[in-house]
C-alpha cells in the first residue's frame, strides 16, 4: 500500500518557494473522470455483478478468499480517457464502458486492475512500484503474463497509450491516464468526502510513473 505520508513528502519536495505559492493560487480542479458520484457514500449501487463475479473467481483461484469477499467492480460511464481504476484497500475496480467496444479489452483491463490490488495486498505495508515486480507477478498469476503498463488501449476513439499512472496520496486510488492532467487535479471521492466537493491539494493526484519516458 502506498503510504500517504511518503507521497506527500514527494509532492512537497517538487514545489518550492514562490512556485509553491503560485501553484496554490492557480485554478484547481477536481477530476472530471470521476471514480464515483459526488456522494460521500461508497458507490455500491453501481456494482456490476458479472464483473464482480469474474474478480471473485480469479481471487478464489489464487487462494485469496478474504479478498474475494470484498472485491467489487463496476462500470463508470463518466470515464473518458481513463481505462480503469483500482482502489486499495477498498478492493474496488471501475472500468470505462467503452472498453466493451473492443474485443478482449474488458477482461484484460479487469485483470490489469485486479493485479494492482493483488500486488498491494501481497506487499502488505511495504511500498511497491505500481507496475513493478509484484504487479507483474500478479499479472502472471491472473493469466496475463504479457501485460505491460503501457499496454495499447483503444480509447477514446483511436488507439492510444495509457502510459501515465497517478495516485491519490490520500486514499491510494490508482488512475491510468492517456494524457497528463493539465491542471492541478484532485481525487473527487476524497474531495467529496472530506472537503464538500471542493479542490484541496491534500487530495491531489501524484504522478507515479510515466511509461512513455
Ligand atoms: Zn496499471
Ligand atoms: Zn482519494
Amino acid at each position: 500500500m502506498l503510504k500517504p505520508a511518503q507521497l506527500f513528502f514527494d509532492f512537497q519536495a517538487g514545489i518550492r518557494g514562490s512556485l509553491a505559492e503560485r501553484a496554490l493560487e492557480r485554478p484547481a480542479y477536481v477530476e472530471e473522470d470521476t471514480p464515483c458520484t459526488a456522494s460521500a457514500e461508497p458507490c455500491v449501487s453501481g456494482r456490476d455483478e458479472a464483473l464482480t463475479e469474474s474478480c471473485r473467481s480469479l481471487l478464489l483461484g489464487l487462494g485469496l478468499d478474504g479478498a474475494a469477499g470484498l472485491v467489487h467492480a463496476l462500470w463508470n460511464p463518466r470515464m473518458r480517457s481513463t481505462a480503469g481504476y483500482a482502489r486499495y484497500p477498498a478492493w474496488k475496480i471501475e472500468l470505462n464502458p467503452r472498453l466493451r467496444e473492443f474485443e478482449g479489452q474488458v477482461e484484460r483491463t479487469l485483470r490489469h486492475e485486479l493485479a494492482h490490488l493483488v500486488a498491494y495486498h501481497r506487499a502488505g505495508r511495504r511500498r511497491i512500484e505500481p507496475h513493478g515486480a509484484e504487479w507483474r507477478q500478479a499479472c502472471t498469476d491472473l493469466g496475463i503474463p504479457d501485460e505491460t503498463a503501457c499496454h495499447r488501449l483503444p480509447l477514446p476513439r483511436r488507439e492510444v497509450r495509457r502510459r501515465l499512472t497517478y495516485s491519490c496520496a490520500f486514499c491510494g486510488l490508482i488512475v491510468h491516464r492517456v494524457k497528463k492532467f493539465r491542471r492541478h487535479t484532485a481525487c473527487r471521492e476524497c474531495c467529496s468526502k472530506h472537503n464538500r466537493g471542493r479542490y484541496d491539494s491534500r487530495y491531489r493526484f501524484v504522478l507515479l510513473s510515466d511509461a512513455g519516458k
